[in-house]
């Protein structure tokens, strides 16, 4: 995969979903029209803007409300932002969720902290857990350095009635039946393209038809450029920001993993993300 997105015509006027990204990330703010006109240039019809923490919800809507047709949106506690939270947090995100059609995210686990608060992060994700299956809504979901946790997690608990979304998948490939038995779907980013990405290229391989799906996780995790190819912008240290522009470079990387064309994948993913994200669409 040498093309950069701007010169790969075939992937260019299919139909996308970026399933997993943050454009209200205050990082974007001078880019963020640019952003939008370059996601529409490159097929991306829709959006999944993931909240982080309390004080970011108002943007997240704010976004929803200003692209109706193009952003769908989750509120909701990411793990490494669970320090700040109010002590109503949870009734706010009833609030919030019972005001919109939305989604419950970005929440999740990390082994990875070390500030002492496991317990509490357990507990925070346990409860938004709960309550996607209490609403039926869908869930977005981080982990890193947790696996095990998380998997004793979902595969004890019934298919969820909704589905959920376990985003940059670096889970077992071994534990991908389980999961789709479960209702739980993958997604793929910027990771897969890494040099050392052996576990994530297994996944894409691996992952059942149906229950995986494209994501930018804009701006950050942005895919490794091939060689001469120009990253559309980077943040004033020089790192390359991620946006949803990238995800039919995802889509040709993981066309080729699979032995199958982009127009494959951009059907299946989409078509995918509109059934896992309906009760975000209406
Ligand atoms: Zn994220």
């Amino acid at each position: 995969m040498t093309l950069p997105p701007s010169s790969a015509p075939d992937t260019q006027k299919l139909h996308w979903v970026d399933a997993h990204c943050h454009l209200q990330d205050p990082r974007l703010d001078p880019h963020r029209p640019q952003v939008l006109e370059r996601a529409a240039e490159a097929g991306v019809g829709l959006v999944h803007v993931a909240a982080t923490s309390e004080s970011d919800w108002p943007a997240v809507a704010a976004l929803a409300d200003a692209h109706p047709e193009f952003v769908l949106c989750s509120f909701g506690l990411h793990p490494w932002f669970i320090h700040d939270r109010h002590p109503h947090w949870l009734d706010h995100l009833r609030d919030t969720l019972a005001g919109r059609p939305a989604g419950i995210g970005e929440i999740g686990l990390d082994g990875g902290m070390d500030d002492g608060l496991e317990a509490d992060r357990d507990a925070v994700f346990l409860a938004q857990l709960d309550l996607s299956f209490e609403l039926a809504l869908p869930a977005s979901i981080h982990c890193r350095g947790a696996w095990g946790r998380m998997l004793d997690i979902l595969l004890a608990r019934p298919p969820h009635p909704a589905g959920l979304l376990l985003h940059a998948y670096a889970g077992p490939p071994d534990a991908l039946p389980a999961l789709a038995a479960k209702n739980v779907h993958i997604s793929f980013g910027g990771t897969l393209t890494r040099p050392n990405a052996k576990k994530a290229l297994k996944n894409a391989k691996k992952a059942l038809k149906n229950r995986f799906l494209v994501e930018s996780d804009a701006p950050d995790l942005p895919p490794t450029l091939a060689e001469g190819q120009k990253a559309y912008f980077r943040d004033e240290n020089g790192k390359i920001l991620s946006e949803p522009a990238y995800i039919p470079y995802i889509g040709q990387l993981l066309a080729d993993l699979r032995g199958t064309t982009p127009a494959q994948i951009a059907a299946e993913t989409t078509a995918t993300a509109r059934r896992l994200f309906a009760p975000l669409l209406t």
